[in-house]
């Protein structure tokens, strides 16, 4: 026998009701808590994933990326906003990419200029040893 998932629209309380099939549309269900008539089956389990919302917030909190291509001022700021919620110190490289940025210079011209910097991330670490 199956068994259907209802939510009561009165005290917002989910109960079960097992139905034959046959039964199923024809018998009136009514919730075991309250009474009420005013019930909505729920159709599977919908998930509400806290998680991707949460994730979509964050999301939401940088709108400002959109055109930082061809804005190299907001890449700029967004790069030393970045920097200063890491709390390190990213290196001279770093702030002169961000002041070239800042002036409105081209990332692809900085990437020219500065082609160690951009070489390879995971070696920037070791090359700031070098100072
Ligand atoms: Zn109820």
């Amino acid at each position: 026998m199956p068994d259907y998932d209802y939510l009561c629209q009165t005290c917002h309380k989910r109960f079960v009701r097992f139905i034959p099939y046959q039964d199923y549309g024809k018998v009136e269900v009514a919730c075991p808590h309250c009474g009420s008539l005013e019930v909505q089956r729920r159709i599977g389990r919908i998930r509400v994933t806290r998680s991707e919302d949460s994730r979509l917030e964050s999301f939401s909190d940088m709108d400002d990326l959109d055109g930082l291509e061809e804005d190299p001022r907001a890449l700029g700021r967004m790069m030393r906003k970045m920097s200063s919620e890491v709390g390190e110190e990213m290196g001279s490289e770093f702030n002169e990419v961000v002041d070239r940025l800042e002036a409105g210079q081209s990332p692809d011209d900085i990437e020219q200029s500065l082609p160690d910097y951009f070489d390879d991330g995971s070696d920037a670490a070791s090359g700031f040893d070098d100072f």
